[in-house]
């Protein structure tokens, strides 16, 4: 099976995209997560990536679909998995729809997990992750067991720069511009699928099983 997560920002799709990975076995593939992974290790990539990153903009498609499509070609992605992050654009939704063509292949479903921008300027701004596993909490939502460190590894918590509220609103215009476009994409295929994501995480990851049988 293999599945792709939609939604603005902070909507949570991330959270969501784990849980899935869990229930289905399925490998979670987040872009943002190996960006992430190689700004940390100071690889040419993760340098080039952070500066689009730092400032809410996308990194550009050249460099993202070749990380994704490098990812989705290993081994353990052999039966499918969950795409979060990506595609962000349409031309990055028309790279993968032609790779799987190729392997006589197609994504199975898009979900959509939709939240108004003002949920989503409210949650950004209580996230924070951890500095060493990039584990991610919320004040509010998904406190630490110990305020400010990690309850995995142990290690501090902060405010990711771009989830800071100047970078927050950048993404979210970014998001209308570039990625909302992906929700009429896979309507038109016939595979979108939409949930309310502003009940709680377990309601919503229902709803999501529900869909996916
Ligand atoms: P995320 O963790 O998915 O919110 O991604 C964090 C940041 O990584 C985004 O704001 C982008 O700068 C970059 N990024 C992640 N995935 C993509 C993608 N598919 N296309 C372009 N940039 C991306």
């Amino acid at each position: 099976m293999k599945i792709i997560m939609l939604g603005a920002p902070g909507a949570g799709k991330g959270t969501q995209a784990k849980m899935i990975s869990e229930k289905y076995g399925l490998p979670h593939v987040s872009t943002g997560d190996i960006f992430r992974a190689n700004i940390k290790n100071g690889t040419e990539l993760g340098m080039e990536a952070k500066k689009y990153m730092d400032q809410g903009q996308l990194v550009p498609d050249e460099l993202t679909v070749k990380i994704l499509l490098d990812r989705v070609a290993q081994e353990d992605c052999k039966n499918g998995y969950v795409l979060d992050g990506f595609p962000r654009t349409i031309p990055q939704a028309e790279v993968l729809e032609n790779a799987l063509k190729e392997l006589n292949d197609n994504v199975d479903f898009a979900i959509n997990v939709d939240v108004p921008d003002e949920n989503i300027i409210n949650r950004m701004g209580g996230r924070r992750a951890c500095v060493n596993c990039g584990a991610t909490y919320h004040l509010q939502y998904a406190p630490t067991k110990v305020e400010g460190i990690c309850d995995k590894c142990g290690n501090e918590l902060i405010l990711r720069d771009d989830d800071k509220p100047e970078t927050v609103k950048n993404r979210l215009d970014v998001y209308h511009k570039q990625t909302q476009p992906l929700i009429d994409f896979y309507n038109e295929r016939g595979i979108l699928k939409e949930v309310d994501g502003t009940v709680s995480m377990n309601e919503v990851f229902n709803s999501i099983v529900s869909i996916l049988g």
